[in-house]
């Protein structure tokens, strides 16, 4: 059997035949090439107008890289036709293995892209002995590919999130759809200013804004405001992964501050690595870490009282009607202010500010669970955290579509998987 057999087999070109296959002597990688030529008779297609028009002349040939098979680096070997197009003028034809003037097949992109959802941009370079900037570029055709012919029809529930990017104080805005039929990443954009999401709904469009019927969001003051003006008929849910660490975030805070105390007064260091023990849902903590508590417990520190204020917080979410939910966080706020514990009231405060909103996770009877978003922001965090090369945001951006955006992929004629 030869190797055109196989190759008419995952890759039939209608007006292009195989034609000899080499084996490439003293090349660093062993490498195969496999001549390309025009069916006899054919005419060569315009890139310009996707015509078929009279030739013009032929290039000098040009190698495709295709995808690599046992151990072997494969191309393509072709002169281009160049056609005389009476609209677009003198043109190099339109070859159905690669797209624009890519020197990677289609086939061979979408291999590399599909690999790098398995494995790390590094590693699929390094295991099909190319470069991490092809590997780059390939996820970038395939994530343009997916979103352009993504179906957005239906999405009637979505999640507002951001994350830190690049260690500093630079945020990314990301928006996903929480549908029980669909979860993906919508969205993502720059910065997490009122701009950022407005983007976002210019983007999705109008109609399909006015559509959503739930949309699940921190307290991020600008946020709140480009929701309620532009998805109007949504219900604005506050979800309990923000809430939740918007108060792990305080106890934090007041567990540092009483650490520093205690030190600078000469007392034992009792605080001194505790930040998980506080942070951790009790039922989680380890048989040695629940005595460790327990024995913390006893003694009245700022931080124990807010770490008591934070887990009888979880209660509120237990409750299944809105009005005795706000009873619930009008009598937890009056005591969480009675506290003197600063960071602790600060968040009594943003929740009484919210209250309304808040209430709104009752009245979407719980339908989205704080799961959703905080899976997500998760994923997110570990996708842009591994790619240590993404210097600029564009990789990042081009990394999370490729790795949440659950992007439809394009059938090539065959899978090579
Ligand atoms: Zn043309």
């Amino acid at each position: 059997m030869q190797l055109k057999t196989i190759l008419n087999r995952v890759q039939k070109f209608k007006s292009f035949v195989y034609g000899s296959v080499r084996l490439i002597e003293g090349a660093s990688v062993p490498t195969l090439e496999v001549e390309l030529q025009p069916r006899l008779n054919s005419r060569a297609v315009c890139s310009g107008c996707g015509r078929k028009r009279p030739g013009y002349d032929r290039l000098p040939e040009r190698c495709f890289e295709f995808i690599p098979m046992w151990g072997h680096k494969v191309f393509f070997v072709y002169a281009p036709r160049r056609t005389e197009c009476p609209e677009c003028g003198i043109r190099v034809e339109r070859m159905p293995w690669v797209a624009g003037k890519h020197r990677q097949t289609e086939a061979y992109a979408w291999f590399l892209a599909g690999w790098a959802k398995r494995l790390s941009w590094q590693e699929v370079a390094r295991a099909f002995r190319t470069s991490w900037d092809h590997v780059f570029c390939s996820v970038e055709r395939a994530v343009s590919w997916g979103r352009a012919h993504q179906d957005l029809s239906g999405v009637t529930a979505i999640g507002v999130d951001e994350i830190a990017w690049q260690r500093g104080h630079r945020y990314l805005t990301l928006v996903y759809q929480i549908d029980g039929h669909c979860k993906r990443l919508l969205w993502i954009g720059e910065k997490r200013t009122v701009r950022s999401l407005l983007r976002f709904f210019r983007w999705f469009g109008k109609e399909r804004s006015q559509a959503l019927g739930f949309i699940c969001s921190d307290m991020w003051k600008p946020y709140l405001k480009v929701i309620a003006k532009k998805a109007g008929n949504a219900l604005n849910i506050l979800d309990r992964f923000h809430i939740m660490s918007h108060l792990s975030k305080a106890i934090d805070q007041v567990r540092a501050q009483e650490a520093k105390d205690l030190q600078q007064k000469g007392y034992e260091p009792v605080l001194t690595k505790t930040r998980w023990l506080l942070l951790k849902r009790p039922e989680n903590l380890t048989g040695q870490q629940e005595a460790r508590l327990a024995d913390l417990l006893r003694y009245n520190l700022r931080s124990i009282r807010s770490y008591l204020l934070k887990e009888e917080f979880q209660l509120f979410w237990s409750y299944t009607s809105p009005y005795w939910a706000g009873r619930f966080l009008d009598t937890w706020c009056t005591k969480t202010m009675r506290s003197q514990i600063e960071p602790m009231k600060k968040v009594a405060r943003m929740l009484r500010r919210h209250r309304p909103l808040l209430l709104n996770w009752f009245r979407a009877r719980k339908q989205f669970s704080s799961g959703i978003v905080e899976g997500f922001n998760t994923k997110a965090k570990l996708t842009t955290r591994k790619a240590y090369g993404f210097r600029t945001y564009h990789a990042a951006e081009i990394a999370l579509y490729h790795a949440l955006g659950a992007l439809p992929v394009r059938k090539t004629t065959h899978e090579f998987f």
